[in-house]
C-alpha cells in the first residue's frame, strides 16, 4: 500500500506559509524546516502513543518521539494526569516545591555518579553551565570536544572542523567571537590518540573534555573499545574533568544512561530530554564537593526563573517512573532490535549498503557501506539517497528525523503493528533509493 501525501497535506502547506510570516524560515528550532530532506514542515495536530498525526489527518509512525524525550509514548495517560493535577495548582511558583527534591532523588538514584543536581530548562542550559563550572573549579578556560558532536548551541560548543585535525576550533555560527571558539579544542570521536596528542600539548590548559557517549547527533555512532576510559585516563593525568553530555543518552539507553553500561565514571553529567517527559527539564550534577561550587553554596552562578517549575516536575516524574518499571529498558530494546533488523533486512534485500545500531530506544540508520564511527565516516553517507528515502517514508506513513545525520528514537508505545508499518514502508522506500 502507497499512500502519497504529498498532496493531501494542503492544511500544513497553508499553515507553514502564514508561518514564514511570522517564525523565521517558519520554525523554531532549525532541523525541523526540513532543508535537508527537501521537504517543507508538516504540521502536527495531536500525538498519541507511537503515532502522530497532522493537520490534514494523516497518520505517521513517529521514530522521532520529539527528539528523545517521548519514551512512554506520546500523551501517557499517567503522564497526562500528572501534568494535569499540577497544573491546577499553579504553573510555576519560582520558589521551592516538593516534586523538585522527588524529581532530583528519582535521578540521583539511578546515577552514582550524581551526588547533587541542579535542575535546568534545556539540554543547552546544562551543558553550558557544566563547562562554566569546569571551568570554575579548575581554574582552566579551555574545553575538548569531538568533532560531529552536539550539545546544544552554547557559544563555546557551536564549533566544528577546522581543517580536519585535531586544532584550535573556529565558529560553526555566526555571531560566536573567535576569542571564545578558540577554547575550545576539537578531536576527532573515536580515535584516543588524537585525545591524547591534543592533551599532552595542551592538557594544563583543559578544564573539561566534554562528550556524548554514545554520539546521537551524527547519526548513531557508538564508542569504540577504549575510546570512552582514554578520556577518563586522560583526565585523570591531567587534572581536567570528565564530562559526559547524557543529555540524549540519559535514561534512554538505559536506567540512569549509557554511563551505567559502559562503566566509565564522569565527573559531571548533563540530563535532558527524557527527564522532562516532554515538558522542558535538564539537569546537570556530579560529586558533592564539584557541585558545591555553585551558587547559593559556591562562587559559580547560575539560576532559572522556571527552573524546578511544579509542571515539568510533574511531567518528569510520572515518566521516570514509569521508565523504572521492571524490564522497562529490555521491552525497549526489543523494540529497537525488530526495528533495526527489519530495515537492515529491507536494504540487504533491494542492494541498499546501509549499517544499523541501537542501544536502548535510541537507534540509528546510516546509508553507507562502512560502519559509521566519526565525522568524517558520518559526512561520507549518501545524504542525497536520504532524502529520498525521508520522503518515501513520510509519503508511506512515518515519521523519520528530518536529515541523515541525526539518530531515531522509539517509545514504549511502538507495538509489533507500528514497527511492522514503520518496516513495510521502508521495504517500499529503499526500492526508490536502490542501485
Ligand atoms: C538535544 C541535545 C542537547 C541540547 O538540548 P536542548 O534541550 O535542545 O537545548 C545537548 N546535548 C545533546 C547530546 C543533545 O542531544
Amino acid at each position: 500500500m502507497t499512500l502519497d501525501t504529498t498532496e493531501t497535506r494542503t492544511r500544513s502547506a497553508d499553515l507553514f506559509q502564514q508561518s514564514c510570516n511570522v517564525l523565521v524560515g517558519g520554525v523554531n528550532s532549525p532541523v525541523r524546516a526540513g532543508r535537508a530532506v527537501g521537504c517543507d514542515p508538516v504540521f502536527v495536530e495531536r500525538a498519541d502513543g507511537a503515532y502522530l498525526i497532522d493537520v490534514d489527518g494523516h497518520q505517521y509512525v513517529d521514530l522521532v518521539g520529539s527528539w528523545g524525550p517521548a519514551i512512554v509514548g506520546h500523551a501517557h495517560p499517567k503522564v497526562v494526569q500528572a501534568v494535569q493535577s499540577a497544573a491546577a495548582n499553579g504553573l510555576s511558583y519560582g520558589a521551592c516545591c516538593e516534586s523538585e527534591v522527588r524529581l532530583g532523588e528519582l535521578i540521583l538514584s539511578a546515577l552514582p555518579s550524581m551526588e547533587r543536581i541542579r535542575l535546568v530548562n534545556s539540554g543547552t542550559e546544562a551543558t553550558m553551565s557544566a563547562i562554566r563550572l569546569a571551568r570554575a573549579a579548575t581554574g582552566r578556560s579551555h574545553v575538548v570536544k569531538f568533532l560531529g558532536c552536539y550539545h546544544g548551541h552554547v557559544d563555546a560548543l557551536l564549533v566544528a572542523a577546522g581543517s580536519g585535525a585535531a586544532t584550535f576550533g573556529e565558529p560553526d555560527s555566526a555571531g560566536v567571537p573567535a576569542a571564545y571558539a578558540e577554547l575550545t579544542l576539537l578531536a576527532p570521536y573515536n580515535d584516543p590518540a588524537a585525545v591524547e596528542a591534543l592533551m599532552s600539548e595542551h592538557g594544563s590548559d583543559v578544564a573539561a573534555i566534554l562528550v556524548e557517549p554514545i554520539a546521537g547527533n551524527m547519526g548513531f555512532v557508538p564508542p569504540g573499545e577504549g575510546f570512552l576510559s582514554t578520556l577518563r585516563t586522560l583526565c585523570d593525568k591531567h587534572g581536567a574533568l570528565l564530562v559526559f553530555d547524557e543529555v540524549m543518552t540519559g535514561f534512554r539507553t538505559a536506567w540512569g544512561g549509557y554511563q551505567n553500561v559502559c562503566g566509565i565514571t564522569p565527573d559531571l553529567t548533563c540530563l535532558g530530554k527524557v527527564i522532562g517527559g516532554g515538558m522542558p527539564v535538564a539537569a546537570y550534577g556530579g560529586s558533592r564537593s564539584l557541585m558545591e561550587q555553585v551558587s547559593p553554596l559556591g562562587p559559580t552562578y547560575q539560576a532559572g526563573t522556571l527552573s524546578g517549575n511544579p509542571v515539568a516536575m510533574a511531567a518528569g516524574i510520572a515518566t521516570l517512573e514509569i521508565c523504572r518499571e521492571n524490564g522497562f529498558y529490555e521491552n525497549l530494546a526489543s523494540k529497537s532490535r525488530r526495528l533495526t533488523s527489519g530495515l537492515q533486512a529491507a536494504a540487504d534485500a533491494v542492494g541498499v549498503a546501509l549499517q544499523t545500531g541501537h542501544q536502548g530506544g535510541l537507534l540509528g540508520m546510516a546509508l553507507s557501506p562502512r560502519p559509521v564511527r566519526n565525522f568524517d565516516d558520518a559526512k561520507a553517507c549518501d545524504h542525497d539517497a536520504f532524502a529520498q528515502f525521508y520522503r518515501a517514508m513520510l509519503d508511506r506513513g512515518v515519521w523519520l528525523p528530518p536529515s541523515g545525520y541525526e539518530a531515531m528514537f522509539v517509545s514504549i508505545a511502538h507495538d509489533d503493528d507500528a514497527i511492522d508499518r514503520a518496516i513495510d514502508a521502508a521495504k517500499a522506500s529503499f526500492e526508490v533509493i536502490a542501485p
